[in-house]
């Protein structure tokens, strides 16, 4: 039986009864911003704003926005308690490598939970699931946490065996029989390889459901991309895909339709920006832009995620009228205008994915003698294939019309490039635009 607090009924209200519940919960939260926060009551202050005239979402274009600069330069004024009320701390990434830290209050821990469980009974969860969770739930993450305190308050189950050790993910699968894993796509591959060289029916296991996190698992148009068919080909799991931040401490999931992941009207205001910081219309790409509802530690007003997508405000199957957003096309910065065309990475890597002989790769744009954007795409294989270029281009045309160009090289020499020494994590981007001397 799925708990009906966890089916919050504003969420199948008609979009203009969301938007005056939303714009009741703006002013309570601007209310406390002006009371609590000073890097806000610097903002308001220093642009001659009375935030108790913002009234209405649409007032919101007359406030600034505010930036992932802004979080890292001046982090301790976005912070609105005393340091006695803050019970978890959290960092995320900034831009130039110093992190950015997040407090989260008593109250703010119980919104988090709710958000996730109100996220999993979206994704069909209920009480009689078990949770299998194979991403970390430390290294001052928040993701890990929420999703282990959501799970608890939907009143399902859940065995945290955190990332990577393909063996004891399947010993557990085998003890436990959760019925939900919660992992990134591309780990999920290496659960089934891992299956697959060691004689485990996998298909047979009591898994039946997939949350997946941190990488998009569709196209633009929702079908799967490479990763979701790929695993789809060899598991046949139900994917629900999910897209959520720090930042936002609230979740954006899909539920069975796969048709994008629904807004919360409780938790988050969310506007698509272009350029200029002005809404777009549904059917242009705009840059998610969040203010979060109900949080004491550390609220945002107007943040710009960097994150660009569409968003739908059609009416979904489910039965819920919140707009949906769709998959991340790509960040905001890493945005390509080739030949005509604007492009994001993950689409040029979504066809490299699907080239079987092309083992590894790194994307490199620059700017070109024209000073317009040029890619060059580094490929790794085992067996000279510079005869398959043409091959290649072909893909890319069919796909985006245009075709990037390409060189070869050994898979050794691109492993160098994507995993150089002075990073955590993979470089599969290489951004010289503007640089000289290449
Ligand atoms: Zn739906």
């Amino acid at each position: 039986m799925i708990n009906s607090n966890l089916n919050p009924e504003i969420e199948r209200r008609p979009l203009n009864e969301i938007r005056d519940f939303q714009e009741h919960k703006l002013h309570e939260h601007l209310e406390h911003l002006a009371a609590t926060s000073r890097f806000y009551r610097k903002l308001f202050e220093k642009h001659h704003i009375d935030p108790g005239k913002i009234r209405k979402i649409s007032d919101l274009v007359n406030i600034p926005i505010t930036t992932k600069n802004d979080l890292q330069e001046r982090n301790n004024d976005f912070i609105c308690v005393s340091r006695s009320e803050i019970i978890d701390y959290i960092t995320t990434s900034g831009t130039a490598g110093d992190p950015v830290t997040f407090a989260m209050t008593d109250k703010d821990l119980d919104r988090l939970a709710y958000n996730e469980a109100i996220s999993f009974t979206c994704a069909d969860g209920s009480p009689n699931d078990i949770y299998q969770l194979m991403t970390t739930i430390d290294r001052r993450f928040m993701a890990g946490m929420a999703y282990f305190l959501g799970v608890r308050m939907m009143g399902a189950g859940i065995v945290r065996v955190g990332n990577g050790i393909p063996e004891l993910q399947w010993d557990t699968i085998r003890r436990i029989n959760p019925t939900t894993i919660i992992a990134v796509p591309s780990f999920i591959l290496k659960v089934i390889e891992y299956a697959e060289s060691h004689g485990i029916d996998y298909r047979k296991s009591s898994i039946t459901k997939a949350v997946c996190i941190g990488e998009p698992l569709r196209n633009e148009d929702f079908t799967l991309n490479t990763l979701g068919r790929r695993i789809l080909e060899k598991w046949p799991l139900k994917l629900y895909s999910t897209y959520a931040s720090t930042e936002m401490g609230t979740s954006f999931t899909e539920c069975g339709q796969g048709l994008g992941g629904h807004h919360h009207p409780e938790l988050i205001i969310t506007e698509f920006l272009d350029d200029n910081d002005q809404p777009v219309n549904e059917g242009e790409p705009g840059e998610v832009t969040i203010t979060t509802l109900g949080i004491e530690g550390m609220p945002l007003l107007r943040f710009k995620t960097g994150d660009v997508c569409y968003h739908y405000s059609e009416p979904c199957k489910c039965g819920r009228s919140t707009i949906r957003l769709g998959p991340v096309l790509g960040r905001k910065n890493q945005m390509i205008k080739f030949k005509g065309t604007t492009l994001y990475p993950p689409a040029l890597y979504d066809i490299l994915d699907n080239i079987d002989f092309i083992k590894n790769y790194v994307v490199e744009v620059f700017t070109n003698d024209i000073g317009t954007d040029e890619i060059l795409i580094h490929a790794g294989s085992s067996k000279p294939i510079e005869d398959r270029e043409k091959d290649i281009k072909d893909h890319f045309r069919a796909k985006l019309r245009v075709a990037p160009m390409i060189t070869f090289d050994t898979i050794e020499n691109i492993h160098k490039i994507i995993m150089p020494e002075s990073s955590r994590k993979p470089v599969k981007f290489i951004d010289n635009r503007g640089k000289q001397d290449l």
